[in-house]
């Protein structure tokens, strides 16, 4: 799904030898065409250099790993988090759940997790801010709707009911006729 690779992330550990990178470590990156998407593979550069590969990469590049402020991967495959939530919502980029995912950008931005990284004032006074996941470099681009302060209390109930499991999307229950 196109929007899935929009918010793809860097590798934790070398892709040949396993070894898990360290703040600051050389790495090289490749991208590889499979299929109708790409695969990335992320490499300590002498792993990179000496293994032998019967394809040629997409794309190449000669990166540095950033340690990440908090280690996604330990966290429970099934657990809804403020994060994971946004993830989905933004592959789903439904218009109704805009006020949504601005309020969980924003709380996301408070909790240290996203910067902002730019905003872009529209036409009709809403606007686009830019974050950065601090620890993946992932990016989202998120409307800010500009909610008035009487709203924000709904908006604000659905998320917690989204997060705790009480609330759901419309992709994963259609309702019958
Ligand atoms: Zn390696």
């Amino acid at each position: 799904m196109a929007q899935e690779w929009n918010i793809r992330s860097r590798g934790h550990e070398c892709c040949i030898c396993n070894k898990v990178f360290v703040d600051g470590e050389a790495l090289t990156s490749a991208l590889r065409e499979v299929a109708d998407t790409y695969e990335r593979y992320d490499a300590c550069t002498g792993c990179w250099q000496k293994s032998e590969r019967n394809w040629e990469p997409f794309s190449q590049w000669e990166g540095c790993y950033e340690e990440p402020t908090r280690v996604v991967k330990e966290e429970p495959v099934k657990k809804e988090t403020a994060e994971t939530l946004l993830r989905r919502l933004v592959a789903l980029d439904d218009p109704e759940m805009r006020n949504v995912v601005y309020v969980l950008a924003v709380m996301l931005e408070r909790g240290k997790q996203l910067i902002e990284r730019d905003a872009k004032p529209q036409e009709d006074g809403t606007i686009l801010r830019v974050y950065e996941h601090r620890a993946t470099g992932d990016s989202f681009v998120v409307l800010d709707p500009r909610l008035h302060l009487d709203k924000i209390g709904d908006v604000q109930r659905q998320v917690v009911e989204l997060l705790s499991g009480t609330g759901h999307l419309q992709d994963e229950e259609p309702l019958g006729s």
